[in-house]
């Protein structure tokens, strides 16, 4: 909806007239490699997992969830120092409905301006301007990397107190190395600004996560999900870790019971199954490799990716041309809005290759 739409007599906020709601089209095509899932779906020894998890909860729904989460916490920081080596505890950890509801709870608790380097996750400017704030969109260089010091001359210039930093970067694919996190760490806390790094796609990517830095530097924020390695996009589940400073804000601005009784069991079923959850990432990890390969072969550009999903371009013909070819071959990826590329999901390998004989017919065609 654009601003001539709203009516009247309708108060909307200012912020809001001008923004367009998150938007991945949701068709129902045969290959949909374009919302960043994992293709596996959830097997059965899990299936029966969770369901005799969330059985044992149907008896006292008529009760409210645990506020606090505590339990599914513990269980996330446990699984977070298995994975990491670094010990923590709940108090550690913030759990959400998605890692959006995460970003949006940053937003809503900390002052100041946010910033971002762009092209990136397109609903952290969109959250920060929902909640009233103003967002500083600065530029990556020409490979899509995060420049350090135009970096730290935009977050002077600007005084922007949140700054966002995607690694592996959604949608280029590259990630920042940990030094220069690092750097990034030091500089904000001088400023006495936050880094907030969202690592939704971390665990596809052989570069160490940011939560190794977070004893020494207490204004790095990380951010994770359950929805894309895990494979539980559909269970609503994003977390953040971070000291317990800001922990304990988070609790100021959450809504009372946010994470229901179903969701909590759920989750806490699939932590303990971990592996079972996460068994494909190397797959997805070695078609990410053969896919590159095929598209270079047609003669495409392909960004190196660190995620489970590629962005090329070296095609003739608009992004959305192309968009709207391979959709009406039933394959949907994404138009990520930069001109003349695409984004694709790396899907199971049945997908991969229909989507890799759809779009060799339309580039060599
Ligand atoms: N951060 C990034 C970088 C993402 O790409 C996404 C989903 N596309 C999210 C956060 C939100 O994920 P969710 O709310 O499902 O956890």
């Amino acid at each position: 909806m654009s601003r001539q739409d709203w009516p009247t007599w309708l108060p909307i906020r200012d912020e809001l007239r001008d923004l367009s709601p998150y938007g991945a089209p949701q068709l129902e095509l045969p290959i949909r490699l374009n919302t960043n899932e994992n293709p596996y779906q959830v097997s059965e020894r899990l299936q029966s997992a969770l369901q005799s998890a969330i059985s044992k909860t149907l008896r006292n729904l008529n009760r409210y969830p645990d506020r606090d989460a505590l339990e599914l916490r513990s269980a996330l920081a446990r699984s977070i120092t298995d994975s990491t080596g670094m010990p923590i505890d709940e108090n550690w950890i913030w759990a959400a409905n998605g890692s959006n509801e995460i970003i949006q709870s940053i937003d809503l608790a900390f002052a100041g301006d946010a910033l971002g380097f762009e092209p990136s996750y397109s609903m952290h400017p969109i959250i920060a301007r929902t909640v009233g704030k103003k967002w500083h969109a600065i530029e990556r260089d020409a490979n899509f990397q995060v420049d350090l010091e135009s970096a730290q001359h935009a977050i002077d210039s600007t005084g922007a107190r949140l700054v966002f930093l995607t690694t592996p970067n959604n949608p280029t694919g590259n990630a920042l190395s940990i030094t220069a996190i690092e750097e990034l760490a030091r500089f904000t806390f001088e400023r006495g600004a936050l880094l907030v790094v969202d690592e939704a796609y971390a665990e596809f990517s052989s570069q160490p996560s940011a939560v190794s830095l977070l004893r020494a530097y207490p204004n790095l924020l990380v951010i994770r999900t359950m929805s894309k390695a895990f494979a539980f996009a559909g269970a609503r589940l994003g977390y953040l870790i971070a000291d317990p400073k800001v922990i304990a804000a988070m609790l100021l601005v959450r809504l009372p019971y946010h994470l229901s009784s179903l969701t909590q069991a759920a989750v806490l079923a699939a932590i303990e199954l971990r592996a079972e959850l996460t068994r494909d990432i190397d797959s997805i990890r070695s078609a990410r490799g053969d896919l590159t390969k095929e598209l270079t072969q047609l003669g495409l550009k392909v960004y190196p990716s660190e995620a489970n999903f590629l962005l090329f371009t070296g095609f003739s013909g608009t992004s959305h041309d192309l968009w709207q070819r391979l959709t009406a071959q039933g394959v949907l990826i994404r138009d990520v809005g930069i001109a003349n590329h695409l984004r694709v999901t790396i899907g199971t390998r049945s997908e991969n290759r229909a989507f890799l004989d759809a779009i060799s017919e339309l580039v060599r065609g």
